[in-house]
C-alpha cells in the first residue's frame, strides 16, 4: 500500500534537512525562511511506497502568504495520510501554535521534536513523552542534522497513517467552546465529522477562502459578534489567544529552558549585528569576497583559463619567463636567431591550438574553421573562462550562508530597509538572487503584503546574479586592471538600486501599504560542512556550464553567422574581417543602436551584445568575444573601443536592465498580469537607462569631453530621483487625514 507523509513546520525548523535524511536526496538547505516555496517530493529511503512531501515553512494556516496557501491546499486535498510536524525544540511555544492547528485537519499527526542537539547543548529540559500525552499525538525526539531519531519519526508517522490515528483537537475555554458548538451546528451536513472542527474555527475567523469550499453558504455573524463582545477582541485574535493560552497552561510542566547563559553566537552577534559596526562589517566582508573571487585567486585562475585553456596554451614551469627574455633579447638584436618556443620546457597547447591543428589536418573549409575557432571556441570559451571565478565566489558565499552570517545580514538590512518602508524580507530574495534571479523572484512569495511583494519582484534582479559575474569580470579585466572594487561596486549598486526604487515607488499609489514585521530567529553560528560547501558551489557552477554548452553555444553560432555574412554590392556573401559593418547583424542592430548613443555605446556591437544578453546575461561576453575576438584579443579591443565612462555605463546598463528571458518568465508568473509584467520590465530598463546616462555624461564631463545637452539631461534625472526620494510620503498624509476625520466624527457623540 502506498502512502503520503507531508512534512509541515515553521520556516527554519529543519524540514528540508529531515526531508533529505528521509529520502536521501540533496535539496537545498538554507538557514532563512523562503527557501522552499514550492513543495518538493521524494520517496522514503528503503521503502519507495512511502511518498514524502516537503512543504513550504508556515507559522499558521491562515492564508496570508502564498506559502500558507500552498501548504493548506495540499493538506486539505485529501491525499495526505499523515502529517509529520517538525517542531523546533529550541522554540517550542511558537511551534506548537501550528501543531494545534494541524491537529484540526482530521489527519494523523506525529510531532518530530527537531534540533534536539541544540536544546541539549543549551541544557533545556524537555519531557517529550509527557508533551505527547498533553497534546494527544506521538512525539519523537530528532536531530535532523545529526541524523538521530530520523528512522523513529518515520516509523511513527507510518504507524499513525496505517492505524489512522486522527488526533482529537484541543478544546479551549468554555465560553469559546460554546460559540464553537453553535457554529458547528450550522455547518452543512456535507462536512465530514473529522473536519467539522477545522471548518468551524475557519468560519468563526471569517476565513472567506475556506468557506468558499462549502456547498452551502453559512451565516454565523451573530455568534461571532457575541463572542467578540465577550472576549473584547476580534475573532482571529480570540482564536490566537485561546491557542497560546492553552500552550502556556501546560508548557511549564514539560519544558524548561533552565539557566540562560550567553552563548558564543550571542557574543559574536554583539559585534556582527552591532548598531554601528554591522553595516561597515557587511560592506567589508562582501568587498573581501568579491576581491578574492575577482582579483586575487579567481583572477589568476581566470587568466589561466582564458589565456591558457581557451587561448594559446601554457608552460609547465618557468618556460614562459625564459621565452619572454629570449624574445626580448632577439628583438634588441642581442642574439641573431629567433628563439624556438619548443625549447623552453614543457608547453601545453590550448584548446584552440589543438583544434586548429585537427581542422588543418582534415583540410577543413575556411568558413567552418572560422566558425569553430572564432564562433564556438571563442564565444563559449570566453564564457567558460569565468568558471573559476564563479566557483570561488559561490564557495565563499556558501561559507557566509552556511555559517549563519547571511541570516544576520537579513536582520541588519531589515533595520535599514524598514526605515524606508521596505521589508527586511526583501533581502532574502536578493540574497538568493546572487545565484540566480528565477528562484529569487519566486522567493518573494514569503512577503505577505501584495504591494511589497510586487515591489520585490520588480527590483530583485538588480542584484548581480552568477550570469552577470562574467560581464563584471570582463569589464573589470579589460578596462579596470582586474580591480575587485568594480565587482563590489556592482553588488552595492544593485542593493542601492533596490532601496532607491523602493523608496520612490513606495510613495506612488499602486505601492501604498504597510510593511509587515519580519520575524526570524538567528540560527547559531556553526562551521559549515565542507562537502555541503562543495556541493552548493558545484550545483551553481554546473548550471552555468550547462548553459554555456546549450543556449550560449547556439547563440554564439547564430551571432557568428549573422556577423560574418552580409550583402556586398548587392550579393549575399561571407565577409572579410574588416567588412563586418556590412553584416546582417550590423545592419539590423544599427537600426536601434542610436537609442544607446546618449549612454556612450551607440555602436552596433554593444547593441547586439545587450540584446543577446536577454537570452542569458553571460551571452553578452560570448557575443563580444565573437565580434571583437580577432587578432588583438577581446580585452585589448574592448579597451580600445570604449572610454572608461562608456565602459562603466555599458556594464551598468547590462547589470540593471531587464533580466534574462528565464527571469522575465518568473516575473510574469509571479505578477500574474501582463500589465504588472510590463511595468516591471519598463521600470528596470528605465532605471538602467537613467543610471547609465548619468554615469556616461557626468563621467565624460569629468574627463574633459563635455556634452552640454547630455549634462543637462543627467542633472535633470538626478533632480527627479532626489525629488522622488525626499518628497513627503502622500500615503502618510492620508493616514493622518483619516485619523483626524475619526476624531471629528467622534466629537459630536462625546
Ligand atoms: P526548513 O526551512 O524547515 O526547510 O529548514 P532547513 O532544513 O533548511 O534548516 C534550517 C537550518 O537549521 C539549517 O541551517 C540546518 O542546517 C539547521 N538544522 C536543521 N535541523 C537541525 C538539527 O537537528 N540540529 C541543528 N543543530 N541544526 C539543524
Ligand atoms: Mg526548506
Amino acid at each position: 500500500m502506498s502512502m503520503t507523509i507531508a512534512l509541515v513546520g515553521n520556516p527554519n525548523s529543519g524540514k528540508t534537512t529531515l526531508f533529505n535524511q528521509l529520502t536521501g536526496s540533496h535539496q537545498y538547505v538554507g538557514n532563512w525562511p523562503g527557501v522552499t516555496v514550492e513543495k518538493k517530493e521524494g520517496t522514503l529511503k528503503g521503502d519507495h511506497s512511502v511518498r514524502i512531501v516537503d512543504l513550504p515553512g508556515i507559522y499558521s494556516l491562515s492564508p496570508y502568504t502564498q506559502e500558507e496557501v500552498v501548504s493548506r491546499d495540499f493538506l486539505a486535498g485529501g491525499s495526505v495520510d499523515a502529517i509529520l510536524n517538525i517542531v523546533d525544540a529550541t522554540n517550542l511555544e511558537r511551534n506548537l501554535f501550528l501543531t494545534e492547528q494541524l491537529m484540526e485537519f482530521g489527519i494523523p499527526v506525529v510531532v518530530a521534536l527537531n534540533q534536539m542537539d541544540i536544546a541539549e547543548k543549551r541544557g533545556y529540559t524537555i519531557r517529550s513523552t509527557q508533551l505527547g500525552f498533553k497534546l494527544g499525538v506521538p512525539v519523537v525526539q530528532v536531530s535532523a542534522l545529526k541524523g538521530q531519531g530520523v528512522q523513529d519519526c518515520a516509523a511513527a508517522a507510518i504507524k499513525a497513517a496505517q492505524q489512522h490515528q486522527v488526533p482529537t483537537p484541543v478544546t479551549y475555554a468554555p465560553e469559546f467552546e460554546k460559540a464553537m458548538r453553535q457554529v458547528e451546528a450550522q455547518l452543512p451536513s456535507t462536512v465530514p465529522a473529522n473536519l467539522r472542527r477545522y471548518y468551524a474555527i475557519k468560519a468563526f475567523e471569517r476565513d472567506e477562502k475556506t468557506l468558499q469550499n462549502l456547498t452551502e453558504p453559512m451565516d454565523v455573524e451573530d455568534v461571532v459578534r457575541k463572542a467578540e463582545e465577550h472576549f473584547d477582541d476580534d475573532a482571529e485574535g480570540i482564536v490566537t489567544d485561546q491557542r497560546y493560552g492553552h500552550i502556556t497552561s501546560f508548557i511549564g510542566s514539560v519544558y524548561q529552558k533552565g539557566e540562560q547563559t550567553v552563548s558564543v553566537s550571542q557574543k559574536i552577534d554583539r559585534i556582527m549585528t552591532n548598531r554601528f559596526l554591522a553595516l561597515p562589517l557587511f560592506v567589508l566582508i562582501i568587498g573581501l569576497v568579491y576581491y578574492i573571487a575577482v582579483s586575487t585567486v579567481g583572477g589568476v585562475a581566470t587568466d589561466w583559463a582564458n589565456d591558457g585553456v581557451f587561448g594559446d596554451g601554457w608552460y609547465l614551469g618557468p618556460g614562459q619567463e625564459q621565452l619572454d627574455e629570449a624574445t626580448a633579447a632577439f628583438e634588441e638584436g642581442l642574439v641573431s636567431e629567433e628563439p624556438d618556443p619548443a625549447l623552453f620546457g614543457m608547453w601545453i597547447p590550448g584548446i584552440p591550438v589543438i583544434v586548429e591543428g585537427w581542422l588543418d589536418a582534415v583540410q577543413c573549409a575556411d568558413w567552418l574553421k572560422a566558425l569553430v575557432l572564432d564562433g564556438i571556441i571563442g564565444g563559449v570559451g570566453a564564457v567558460l573562462g569565468f568558471v573559476p571565478q564563479i566557483m570561488i565566489l559561490f564557495f565563499l558565499l556558501a561559507i557566509l550562508e552556511g555559517c549563519g552570517y547571511m541570516s544576520r545580514v537579513a536582520f541588519i538590512l531589515d533595520r535599514v530597509f524598514r526605515r524606508f518602508g521596505l521589508s527586511g524580507k526583501t533581502f532574502i530574495p536578493m540574497l538568493i538572487g546572487t545565484g540566480c534571479g528565477v528562484p529569487a523572484i519566486m522567493a518573494s512569495r514569503t512577503i505577505e503584503s501584495e504591494s511589497a511583494r510586487r515591489l520585490t519582484v520588480m527590483t530583485t534582479t538588480f542584484v548581480p546574479c552568477s550570469a552577470k559575474l562574467p560581464i563584471i569580470a570582463l569589464f573589470a579585466g579589460a578596462i579596470f586592471g582586474g580591480s575587485g572594487l568594480i565587482a563590489t561596486l556592482a553588488y552595492f549598486t544593485g542593493i542601492a538600486s533596490v532601496i532607491v526604487s523602493g523608496i520612490i515607488l513606495r510613495k506612488t499609489k499602486p505601492f501604498y501599504g504597510q510593511t509587515t514585521p519580519f520575524v526570524m530567529e538567528l540560527p547559531e553560528y556553526r562551521l559549515p560542512g565542507f562537502f555541503d560547501l562543495l556541493r552548493s558551489m558545484w550545483e551553481r557552477a554546473w548550471a552555468f556550464i550547462k548553459k554555456a554548452g546549450t543556449i550560449i553555444l547556439l547563440s554564439c553560432i547564430l551571432i557568428w553567422f549573422l556577423s560574418n555574412f552580409g550583402w556586398v554590392d548587392g550579393a549575399f556573401t561571407m565577409l572579410e574581417e574588416e567588412q563586418m559593418d556590412l553584416s546582417v547583424l550590423a545592419v539590423v542592430a544599427s537600426g536601434v543602436c542610436a537609442i544607446f548613443a546618449p549612454l556612450g555605446f551607440g555602436d552596433w556591437q554593444a547593441t547586439a551584445a545587450t540584446v543577446t544578453g536577454l537570452i542569458a546575461k553571460e551571452n553578452m561576453v560570448g557575443t563580444f568575444a565573437v565580434l571583437y575576438g580577432g587578432e588583438e584579443g577581446l580585452w585589448a579591443s574592448l579597451a580600445a573601443t570604449y572610454t572608461v565612462p562608456a565602459a562603466l555605463s555599458l556594464m551598468m546598463f547590462n547589470l540593471l536592465c531587464a533580466p534574462c528571458f528565464a527571469a522575465m518568465g518568473a516575473i510574469r508568473r509571479e505578477m500574474v498580469s501582463w500589465k504588472w509584467f510590463w511595468a516591471a520590465i519598463g521600470w528596470e530598463c528605465g532605471f538602467a537607462y537613467g543610471v547609465s546616462l548619468c554615469i556616461f555624461q557626468i563621467g565624460s564631463a569629468l574627463t574633459g569631453a563635455v556634452n552640454p545637452l547630455g549634462l543637462v539631461v543627467a542633472v535633470a534625472i538626478i533632480a527627479a530621483v532626489l525629488f522622488g526620494l525626499f518628497r513627503p510620503d502622500p500615503s502618510k498624509k492620508q493616514v493622518i487625514e483619516l485619523a483626524s476625520q475619526t476624531v471629528d466624527g467622534a466629537a459630536p457623540a462625546a
